[in-house]
């Protein structure tokens, strides 16, 4: 996957389209889900451009992902979800169904979140 700087989370990076902020610093923005599917769904996405995770952990620098994983963590703390319970999971993909290819971290919380994954069936 190539990164195009037209996706809508680029878009927000910039300025270019509201947001609902929850969280920022010099390494991610974290901002409400517009169409949560959860009490609490927030994302948080790194400031520079990568599309996955893999490509993070492979072309990021060493405090770019420290940045991240940390603002991730403070983001949950700041959420207040960490004594019940949150999941943080990152679609990567068309398997996965990514829909914005600029890396995020889904934080879901505020309910039971049920199983780990859709079930397989034949
Ligand atoms: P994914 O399938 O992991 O790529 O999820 C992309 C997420 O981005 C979805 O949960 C969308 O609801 C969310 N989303 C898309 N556009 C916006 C936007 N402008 N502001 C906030 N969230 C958005």
């Amino acid at each position: 996957m190539t990164y195009d700087p037209e996706n809508i989370f680029a878009k927000i990076l910039r300025g270019e389209i509201p947001n609902n902020t929850v969280y920022e610093d010099d390494w991610v923005l974290a901002f409400h889900d517009i169409q949560p599917q959860a009490p609490v769904h927030v994302l948080v996405i790194p400031k520079g451009a990568y599309v996955s995770m893999d490509d993070f952990s492979a072309n990021a620098s060493s405090d770019e992902i420290a940045g991240y994983f940390r603002a991730v963590g403070t983001v949950a703390r700041q959420l207040g979800v960490e004594a019940d319970g949150y999941r943080m999971l990152s679609n990567i993909g068309d398997n996965a169904h990514q829909e914005v290819k600029h890396l995020h971290v889904h934080i879901f919380a505020g309910r039971d979140l049920g199983g780990m994954i859709k079930r397989f069936r034949d």
